[in-house]
């Protein structure tokens, strides 16, 4: 079975409630054609309502950009799975390179995320990647076995096929720096050999795994192309409805 593309927009902490409706008024017609790919918008948890709603209707989804493992508690400032399905949100982000840089996630919270994702019916789309530092002496191979098996770690293979997995180089991310399409494919077969490693090959062979990192409308055709990127997780060229729609057409291998 072909793995169907999946272009994801992480608008990170930008846009207001009213940015977020134009944007989604304004995006709609841009991709009334699209047929190749899922679409999904990944929004912070203050534009969730409003994104949800002005996409009802359409089949683009809407994404939160973390989430605690947690249903309830006394945790000051966090988001729940049990919220963010009541919201009609529908995938989640998980394991963001600037969530481990900034916010303390680690491999370990990450593992417990995604457990509760998929016990929610959430999509986790997770987060692996190397820094710069790991790329340049040679760690990238050993990073991305270990972030995608603790990730994965105590995760059944009958309740693995909704995960995605996003491949974001930390070096690439938001500094015009892409890996090229070689570099990306084979971290990306590193990924894949290691889901079949933790769950099963087939289960390998059905998980999408997408490409983070400065992603453009003019890069996304020759990444998209190779066999094992399955679409798309574009930050800052998806605050702009041309641009993201723009990668959405070029994505189409
Ligand atoms: C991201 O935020 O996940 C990302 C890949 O950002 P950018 O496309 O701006 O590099």
């Amino acid at each position: 079975m072909p793995r169907k593309k999946l272009i994801a927009a992480n608008w990170k902490m930008y846009k207001t409630p009213d940015e977020a409706k134009d944007f989604v008024k304004a995006f709609i017609p841009l991709v009334a054609g699209n047929k190749h790919a899922d679409i999904v918008l990944c929004a912070s948890p203050s534009l969730l309502p409003t994104v949800v709603e002005a996409a009802r209707n359409n089949p683009i989804r809407v994404s939160a950009q973390d989430m605690h493992w947690l249903d309830q508690g006394a945790y000051t400032g966090e988001t729940s799975p049990l919220m963010l399905k009541a919201l009609g949100v529908t995938h989640v982000l998980i394991g963001h390179s600037e969530r481990r840089q900034y916010f303390n996630e680690t491999d370990e919270s990450v593992n417990l995320k995604l457990k509760a994702a998929l016990a929610h019916g959430l999509v986790p789309i997770v987060c692996v990647g190397e820094m710069l530092a790991e790329r340049e002496s040679n760690q990238t191979g050993e990073v991305l076995v270990r972030q995608t098996s603790i990730a994965l770690s105590g995760i059944e293979p009958s309740a693995a096929a909704p995960i995605v997995i996003a491949y974001e180089p930390v070096w690439a991310i938001g500094t015009g720096r892409t890996a090229t399409p070689q570099m990306a494919d084979e971290a990306h077969k590193i990924i894949r050999a290691q889901v079949a490693k933790s769950l099963s090959p087939e289960v390998a062979d059905g998980m999408r795994i997408l490409y983070g990192g400065s992603v453009k409308p003019d890069n996304t055709g020759s990444l998209c192309a190779c066999p094992d990127i399955d679409g798309a997780l574009v930050g800052g060229a998806s605050l702009d409805a041309k641009s993201f729609a723009s990668i959405v057409a070029n994505s189409a291998a």
